[in-house]
């Protein structure tokens, strides 16, 4: 099947609330631009500088997401331009995206990144780090960034009981913290493997790459 063709079954089949991110990491321009000429203008990227290279080369109404791990040194070459950062893990981090941000005049959104697997592997906070950090006058005098939701990753397995626990528990973790930061609206979970249980558990965006563009080659 085409990129295209990947494309259009998926968005037939999830509703129109839940935005599809494309994750088109280790993928070359060529096989974005199919699925920009297809109509897909999100694209997720989890390394900084790959992001950056693809943002000059592509038409500039794409709107890029970073979904990878944040390093803080390197915040300052996607301010100008990145649309939404799904793995924010600290304060730190919001802090130096919202310094990068203000260099720019921009507001960015972010998301509150939320360790939901066993593995120690994955990263994110809890939801009580969450809950300190959205109701600290620390975080309310960053005007130049926006915190509008959470996302998290589920462990990697084949339990389907054990990634609709975590998934769960991540609205959970969002309607808890909904309570008291009302600007919350965005839940991103769900990968290839899982998207369609992450919906039924919740979830209104899903990160998906190999059911698009086909296995990643690392090497
Ligand atoms: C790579 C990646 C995805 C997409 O994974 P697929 O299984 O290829 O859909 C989603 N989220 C994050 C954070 C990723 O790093």
């Amino acid at each position: 099947m085409s990129i295209q063709q990947n494309l259009n079954s998926i968005k037939s089949a999830i509703p129109e609330y839940v935005t599809l991110v494309a994750v088109s990491k280790t993928k070359p321009v060529s096989d974005l631009m199919e699925a920009y000429q297809a109509g897909q203008r999100i694209f997720g990227e989890n390394k900084i500088q790959e992001m950056v290279e693809k943002h000059e080369e592509m038409p500039k109404d794409i709107q890029w997401h970073m979904i990878g791990h944040v390093q803080r040194n390197k915040v300052k070459y996607m301010a100008s331009f990145v649309s939404l950062i799904h793995g924010v893990e600290n304060f730190k981090t919001l802090k130096e995206i919202n310094k990068q941000a203000k260099k720019h005049d921009r507001v960015i959104d972010c998301l509150l990144q939320i360790k939901i697997a066993a593995e120690d592997s994955k990263f994110g906070m809890t939801e009580n780090d969450a809950t300190e950090i959205l109701k600290s006058s620390d975080f309310s005098e960053l005007k130049n960034i926006n915190v509008v939701g959470v996302m998290g990753m589920a462990t990697f397995t084949d339990n389907q009981e054990q990634i609709k626990k975590e998934f769960t528990q991540l609205k959970s973790n969002f309607n808890q913290l909904k309570t008291i930061y009302s600007d919350l609206k965005i839940i991103s979970m769900g990968m290839s493997g899982d998207y369609p249980l992450a919906i039924t558990c919740g979830s209104n965006m899903i990160r998906v790459g190999s059911s698009i563009f086909g296995e990643r080659n690392y090497n």
